[in-house]
């Protein structure tokens, strides 16, 4: 059998077929294996979440997800990470990160596949996948290969500049599988001038904040950048927002931002508005919104009403993103082959026998915080139990 693309899921795929004694070939055409591995989580590889649920993944239908995540689920990972010698531990929010290098999962997936008896062809460019009898012919730069069964791991549209193409939806496409439409996501959000010529001074400032859209809210990091917003809340929020929304911002969620303006007034003597503000958000945040009220004075001078609209905008700010930062940066792709077509528990399509996908080439795409690898780990080893 061949596996196209040697990332997550296809290395844990043609590992899991290679262990049944199948003959695997694992096809990438870039020059090294599992790159984003190597570069995810920072270098440390947010490799699963502890909070596996479908509400953590979108998708048409995120269900369809959850076969294969309870058959091979984050604790089983664990335990083959361990066997491994490889050692974690939890961050933040159920995320677990390898306490050293990412590149050690790398390694460890390659030992893997080669004692499975799998052989990996990088630096290898693919051409078209046809029927052909009762299997497949795979163009490859190393000639035609004939093969009874095809594993398409290759990945969504994000970093190109990685080696993402959309070719596991035009391979989808070619044998008539449905492919929703893709979009960045898990991206930062781009802004007009008007604003971002307010948040530019902001740049490199992360607040612990909220941000929502519409019933979608999550309360984590919000970074400024010179380009609009980023931060774990707001990649999270990049997934479900859409063009034309609006965004709100709350800079202080759980606090009472007017009650706390209010009584640092009372108490405030000779104090600033600067310093009271700099108790609800970070000192650069204060002083920036402080100089944009255009209040001066003593805070005990600055008029109840003035602390009041204040602080409505440090929980209620609205904005408008104008797009995101594309597929340049995004570190997820948001749709790709229909799971109508496929069948949830071995990952193969329902129509062509012997054809499967797995990883972010499906439309299944997790939330931020070791979700996409968890679903790259257990759509490849569904498929690696029956292809
Ligand atoms: C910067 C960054 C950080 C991330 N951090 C995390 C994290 O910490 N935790 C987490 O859960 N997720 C993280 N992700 C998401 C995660 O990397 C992906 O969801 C996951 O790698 C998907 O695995 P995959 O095997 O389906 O696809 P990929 O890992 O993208 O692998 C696809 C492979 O197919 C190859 N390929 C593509 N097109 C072709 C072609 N035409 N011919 C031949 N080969 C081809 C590619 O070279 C690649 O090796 C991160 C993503 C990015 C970009």
């Amino acid at each position: 059998m061949i596996v196209l693309g040697a990332g997550a899921a296809g290395l844990f795929a043609a590992i899991e077929a290679g262990r049944r004694g199948r003959r695997v070939l694992v096809v990438d055409h870039a020059a090294k294996a599992g790159e984003k591995i190597r570069i995810s989580g920072g270098g440390r590889c947010n490799f699963t979440n502890l909070g596996i649920a479908a509400d953590r993944f979108l998708g048409r239908n995120p269900r369809f997800a959850l076969s294969a995540l309870k058959r091979f689920t984050a604790r089983d990972f664990i335990a083959r990470l361990e066997g491994a010698g490889i050692a974690w531990h939890e961050k933040t929010l159920g995320q677990l990160f390898c306490d050293g290098a990412a590149t050690q999962v790398v390694d460890w997936l390659l030992r893997d596949l080669a004692a499975a008896g799998g052989v990996l062809w990088t630096g290898c460019a693919l051409g078209a996948v046809t029927a052909a009898g009762p299997g497949f012919a795979v163009e490859t730069a190393r000639g035609v290969q004939q093969t009874a069964a095809v594993i398409v791991a290759t990945g969504g549209k994000s970093i190109p500049k990685m080696g993402a193409t959309g070719f596991g939806y035009r391979v989808a496409e070619s044998f008539g599988l449905a492919v929703t439409e893709t979009r960045p996501a898990l991206v930062p959000l781009t802004f007009a001038e008007q604003d971002l010529a307010w948040m530019r001074p902001l740049a490199g400032v992360a607040v612990q904040g909220r941000v929502s859209c519409g019933k979608t809210g999550f309360n984590e990091a919000v970074l400024f950048t010179h380009r609009g917003l980023s931060g774990p809340a707001v990649l999270q929020l990049s997934s479900y927002w859409r063009e034309g929304q609006e965004i709100a911002l709350d800079l202080c969620p759980g606090l009472d931002a007017a009650a706390a303006l209010r009584a640092a007034k009372a108490r405030a003597g000779k104090g600033h508005l600067a310093g009271a503000l700099a108790r609800l958000v970070p000192e650069r945040v204060a002083r920036h919104l402080a100089e944009g009220a255009g209040v001066t004075g003593p805070l005990a001078e600055v008029p109840g009403a003035v602390l009041d609209r204040l602080a409505a905008g440090l929980h209620d700010w609205r904005l408008k993103p104008v797009g995101t930062e594309g597929y340049r940066t995004a570190e997820v792709t948001l749709g790709g082959v229909d799971t109508d077509g496929l069948d949830a528990r071995t990952m193969q399509a329902k129509a062509v026998a012997g054809l499967y996908f797995v990883g972010e080439v499906v439309d299944i795409t997790g939330w931020l915080g070791g979700y996409n690898f968890q679903w790259a780990w257990s759509s490849g080893w569904a498929a690696g139990q029956v292809a």
